[in-house]
């Protein structure tokens, strides 16, 4: 259901219910009222029933009195034309004169026998009838008989005559009668006329109470019934007389009065009257009675004059609850447009709360179908307004964040088919690159197509020792120089990750492409400036050729893969063309990088030892330690093969790890066993100074731990250790100097040698490469490089040692030229320990 409508549903039912609730308290105050009003009629009713009653009752004596007046006369009369005996007067006699005097009956009563009897009637059933049990009457008459005026006060007493209140005939119970009796002396009779029955009850009807209820129920809307209670009798039993034979109740003993009781309830009215006289105010009760509602109520009449009694009013309650049935529906109907009206505003009402809402809610289905940035006027300061001053914010942001992502898609995409670094298009836009060309070449668009794979030489060492800020430079300017070396058309160069660099090639021959990567070698190795470090680089690069090498793309960068790395092998610097042999090298070395790993493990690595000679004195001074491995599968395997391995590898420093131990514990042995103190000579590879603290941290641990002095521990760097010249090398090669290492340049005169660095570092030794001792010609005619680093050693003051010194007139070119230290198979080969202490120590 929609908001708007359960606003209206709602609104709707909580005014019905309030005018429902409204309508039920009217109907009970109503009622309420009803009651009350009825209860008021009631009393005023009753009031004036009891005042007419007392009237009527007094007209009625009055009456009553005229009749008796009548009866006198009637009396009179009958003196007049009756004989003074009774035994001379017949039945019929009375009879007749009763027609003519308009009275109902005569009949004579005289004294017989101590009782007062009926002795002449027209009545027959008065004859005979005794009167001595009628207590007062039968006074009055012994009183007339008498001749004395009337005691009684009921009645009318006149002289010679009274007159008896109606009562029921004593004679016969089904009459009421009104008597006279008159004696003057003159007859031995009373005479006593009377009227009967409708004679009194005329009277009673035209005067009496009786006709003032009828009028009253008739004249009041919805009374039923009035009643004049005798309370006293009311409900009780035997209140009867018998006289005469006959029972009658005596007219004030009737239960009732005045009125009908049709609307019977003997037993419940009893007690509603007692009560209302006992509390001298009115009682009522609802009942049903003759199958209808009536509310009954009794109101208690006590007068000075005479007995109390109740007048008993039966309501038609139907009527009150037809009036209030009719007050309700009028109620009810004057309530239904009042519900309209208030269902019509709740709908405006609610419809105006929710157009707006709807608005808002077009406004974002609008957003969310990618309508960012769309605006909604803000035209009100409650909630609403807010939510949509939040929706406009944040239509905003999708908007701007739309953008951004945009924008960062492009850039991702940029970044997807460029490097960040140098902004060269990526490996992946190679490849793509490449796939067109060789496409383009199948369709005999272009010839030749070539890839030129380079690689900076030993870039983990540089990257390491310089600090990858620098290291980042260095790419840079590398990728600077080869962009440089390239011609602007037909050759497109990416970075592959690292320090990888590749040169597509199309339709360029080989020869041509072959002078490309020469050039880029010579201008990158021109030495270079960052932050004030000066840095020598090298690239290594290998070519492959589509068609001559392979028309697979994937294949073509592998083999140029290949002999980048065959060129790295053969000392970098270099550009290399694949051919079939370096596919075979890539498997070796993968076995030997497998077996190496496992020897070291195994610690099935073995050292050497060659002696470092004095060859004037001729005296061992030290040893260097040259590692060996003997493999299971390869058998003997060479240390310039697989040194490079375990570079390549990360293996070298475990590598060294191994040698380092192997020779400190033997060379501590050896100089306890044979009370000496040789020198230990161990290479170190350009590598380990990638961490060179920690490097400073382990040699100075390994030689303590054997107890090694440090002055006779010498470490062998190559120049290519020397030539990323930080300030980190520098320290520790500072360090281990401080701490008595001495340090030799091995393989001294091949590097890039720079006089700078011999001065600046704590060098004590250089160490002339054997290729230069090779050299030395029987006729010395090619030996100035070794007579220029034994003269430069010297203006150093540095130590200076000869390697592979294989012939005597090497060891003499030597001698006379001023280098003494020699090492070479002349004087031993490097030997295994138990050999070496063999050759030398046990003598
Ligand atoms: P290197 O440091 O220049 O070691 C001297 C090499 O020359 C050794 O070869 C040695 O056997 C050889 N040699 C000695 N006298 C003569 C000679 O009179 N004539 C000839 N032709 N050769 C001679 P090796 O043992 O095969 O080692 C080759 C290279 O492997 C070493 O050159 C060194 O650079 C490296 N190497 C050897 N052992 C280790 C090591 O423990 N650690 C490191 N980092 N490199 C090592
Ligand atoms: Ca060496
Ligand atoms: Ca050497």
């Amino acid at each position: 259901m929609s908001i708007k409508k359960k606003i209206s549903l709602f609104f709707t039912l909580l005014v019905l219910c309030i005018l429902l609730a409204n309508n039920t308290l009217h109907y009970i105050r109503s009622k309420n009222r009803l009651i009350e009003f009825n209860q008021k009629e009631i009393t005023l009713v009753t009031e004036e029933i009891a005042y007419e009653v007392e009237n009527s009752k007094n007209s009625a004596l009055y009456m009553e009195d005229r009749m008796a007046q009548e009866l006198r006369t009637a009396s009179i009369a009958i003196q007049r034309s009756l004989p003074s005996k009774y035994q001379d007067i017949s039945n019929e006699r009375l009879k007749e004169l009763a027609k003519q005097l308009r009275v109902s009956h005569i009949t004579l009563l005289a004294p017989v026998e101590g009782d007062i009897i009926g002795v002449r009637s027209s009545d027959s059933k008065e004859i005979n009838m005794s009167t001595k049990e009628w207590s007062y009457w039968y006074t009055s008459f012994q009183e007339l008989l008498a001749n004395r005026p009337v005691t009684t006060k009921k009645g009318m007493a006149l002289p010679n005559f009274w007159s008896g209140p109606i009562e029921v005939a004593s004679s016969n119970p089904k009459h009421v009668d009104k008597w006279g009796y008159y004696y003057d002396g003159s007859t031995n009779y009373i005479i006593n006329p009377y009227f009967r029955d409708k004679d009194v009850i005329n009277i009673e009807k035209q005067f009496g109470p009786t006709n003032v209820m009828n009028r009253f129920t008739k004249s009041l809307d919805g009374v039923l019934e009035l009643t004049v209670f005798n309370p006293t009798n009311f409900g009780r039993h035997n209140q009867s007389v018998y006289l005469n034979g006959n029972r009658y109740v005596k007219m004030k003993d009737q239960p009732i009065w005045y009125g009908t009781y049709t609307y019977q309830n003997t037993k419940r009215d009893k007690a509603f009257m007692k009560k209302a006289l006992k509390t001298g105010r009115s009682q009522r009760y609802l009942s049903e009675i003759n199958k209808k509602q009536v509310l009954k109520t009794f109101v208690p009449i006590k007068e000075d004059k005479s007995a109390p009694y109740v007048i008993g009013v039966v309501y038609d309650y139907g009527l009150i609850e037809t009036e209030l049935h009719q007050e309700l529906v009028k109620h009810l109907l004057l309530s239904l447009p009042f519900i309209l009206l208030v269902l019509i505003v709740s709908i405006i009402f609610s419809t105006s709360i929710t157009r707006p809402i709807k608005n808002v809610m077009e406004h974002v289905n609008h957003i969310a179908k990618g309508n960012f940035g769309k605006i909604l006027a803000v035209r009100r300061r409650d909630e609403l307004g807010g939510l949509i001053e939040n929706i406009n914010h944040l239509s905003h942001f999708l908007k701007t964040y739309l953008h951004d992502l945009k924008s960062s898609q492009e850039e991702s995409e940029f970044h997807a088919y460029h490097d960040s670094l140098t902004g060269l298009p990526n490996r992946r836009y190679f490849k793509e690159e490449l796939n067109r060309r060789l496409i383009e070449s199948q369709q005999k668009i272009i010839k030749h197509v070539a890839v030129l794979f380079m690689d900076i030489d030993r870039f983990k060492d540089i990257n390491d020792t310089l600090g990858h800020s620098k290291g980042d430079q260095l790419i840079q300017l590398v990728a600077h120089r080869i962009k440089a070396c390239l011609p602007p058309y037909n050759s497109f160069l990416t970075r592959q990750g690292g320090d990888e660099f590749v040169v597509l090639f199309s339709d360029f021959s080989p020869v041509e492409v072959e002078k490309f990567a020469r050039k880029i070698i010579l201008d990158v190795q021109q030495p270079c400036y960052i932050k004030g470090d000066e840095i020598v680089v090298s690239i290594s690069s290998g070519l492959s050729f589509y068609p001559e090498h392979s028309t697979n793309l994937d294949t073509l960068i592998t083999y140029a893969d290949m002999a980048m790395y065959a060129s790295k092998r053969k000392g970098g610097n270099k550009v290399m063309v694949y051919h079939e042999l370096l596919n075979e090298k890539q498997t070796e070395k993968m076995q030997i990088e497998k077996r190496l790993r496992k020897a070291i493990q195994k610690e099935t690595i073995e050292v050497y030892y060659q002696p470092k000679v004095d060859a004037r004195r001729n005296t061992i001074m030290g040893v260097e330690a040259l590692v060996r491995w003997h493999d299971e599968e390869l058998g003997f395997v060479s240390p310039d093969v697989f040194i490079d391995v375990a570079e390549e590898a990360g293996l070298i420093h475990s590598l060294w790890g191994s040698v380092m131990n192997i020779a400190c514990e033997q060379i501590s042995k050896w100089n306890k066993l044979f009370n000496q103190e040789l020198t230990l000579a161990v290479n170190f590879s350009p590598r380990q100074f990638q961490d060179s603290s920690l490097l400073v941290h382990e040699v100075k641990n390994v030689l303590s731990s054997y107890k090694l002095n440090p002055g006779s521990f010498e470490m062998e760097i190559t120049e290519s250790t020397l030539l990323i010249n930080t300030q980190e090398t520098i320290k520790a090669l500072h360090e281990l100097k401080e701490y008595g290492i001495s340090i030799s340049i091995d393989d001294f005169g091949t590097g890039y040698s720079s006089l700078s660095y011999l001065k600046k570092l704590p060098i004590d030794c250089l160490k002339i490469d054997r290729s230069f001792i090779q050299d030395i010609q029987e006729d010395y005619s090619n030996s100035e490089i070794a007579q220029a680093i034994i003269s430069l050693s010297q203006s150093l003051k540095l130590e200076v040692i000869a390697e592979g010194v294989e012939e005597e007139y090497q060891k003499a070119f030597l001698m006379e030229n001023g280098c003494d230290h020699m090492q070479g198979y002349l004087f031993s080969k490097p030997l295994a320990a138990k050999d070496f202490e063999a050759a030398f120590l046990n003598s």
